[in-house]
């Protein structure tokens, strides 16, 4: 019998222990999210993100701007959040419009606010990543000397996710468009983790039986319209010995793990 990781339920605990700490701080912590464009994904994420600062005791202010902001203009907004002192934490909603350079963005954003973890020298793991881990800490799935494959190696997702696998003493593998086999690696896999925005790529007899396989895409599948992940859920579950569901794995999780670094660069102050 497959176990289901439950992120809908685990980061709900972690936000009620999130908001506990929160009313004991003496500043509470304030969430600063700049919105470029109206990419509608997006807009569903930081509606989510709001939700989960609201629900914590954090203020929540959201920075909405044009598709066509300039790299200059975008840059400004990045240094006044910097200088303010009652904002605790700094998210640049991704992805950004072509013509906005990422890396420029990610590097400005003042490290001990940037609680999305992705200037390189930020002390926060990034929240996907994060996300996961606490995911398989809450179901006392063991990281260390296990075999690892991460699927995608995305600057937001699966490199850094790969990353703190080898932090935590995993043996990685990461897959990407041109692997050759991709079956021959993730059937490998102790852990497998799938984020290459890509409905269903992973299936059944591309899973070891018994592996914990967590799936971080988020797709909209073209005929039903509802979302669906990167694994092909109904037939790995037969297989997996722990699966994540889309919706309720991941996602949840993120914004989850999102808040504890809210709330860690809050404490620090
Ligand atoms: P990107 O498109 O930036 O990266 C996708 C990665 O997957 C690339 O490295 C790409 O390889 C690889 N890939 C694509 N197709 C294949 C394939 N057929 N076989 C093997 N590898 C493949 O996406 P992101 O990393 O930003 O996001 C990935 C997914 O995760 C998306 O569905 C996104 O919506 C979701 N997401 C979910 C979050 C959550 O909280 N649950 C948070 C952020 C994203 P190459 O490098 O060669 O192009």
């Amino acid at each position: 019998m497959v176990n289901i990781l439950d992120g809908r339920k685990i980061a709900g605990q972690i936000r009620a222990e999130l908001k506990e700490k929160v009313a004991k701080l003496d500043k509470k912590p304030s969430l600063a999210v700049i919105l470029v464009g109206d990419n509608p994904a997006s807009a569903i994420y930081v509606r989510e993100k709001m939700k989960a600062a609201v629900e914590i005791g954090a203020k929540f202010r959201l920075l909405k701007r044009k598709a066509n902001t300039s790299q200059r203009a975008l840059e400004r907004i990045i240094q006044d959040l910097n200088r303010n002192a009652s904002i605790t934490g700094i998210l640049v909603q991704k992805p950004l419009p072509p013509h906005i350079d990422d890396e420029e963005i990610d590097c400005l954003v003042d490290p001990a606010k940037d609680v999305d973890g992705l200037n390189p020298i930020s002390p926060f793991i990034p929240s996907t990543a994060l996300g996961v881990f606490e995911l398989l800490s809450r179901y006392a799935i063991k990281v260390e000397g296990k075999k690892v494959v991460v699927v995608g190696r995305s600057k937001l997702v699966g490199l850094p996710t790969a990353l703190e696998f080898v932090k935590r003493n995993a043996t990685v593998t990461i897959c990407h468009s041109k692997t050759a086999n991709l079956a021959a690696e993730t059937k490998q896999a102790d852990i497998l983790v799938v984020a290459a925005g890509k409905p269903r790529l992973i299936k059944r007899n591309m899973v070891k039986p018994g592996a914990v396989v967590i799936d971080v895409g988020i797709n909209r599948d073209r005929e039903t319209h509802k979302l669906v992940g990167d694994v092909d859920f109904e037939n790995v579950k037969k297989v997996a010995g722990y699966v994540t569901p889309v919706p309720g794995g991941v996602g949840p999780m993120t914004v989850a793990a999102l808040m504890s670094n809210l709330v860690q660069a809050s404490s620090q102050k």
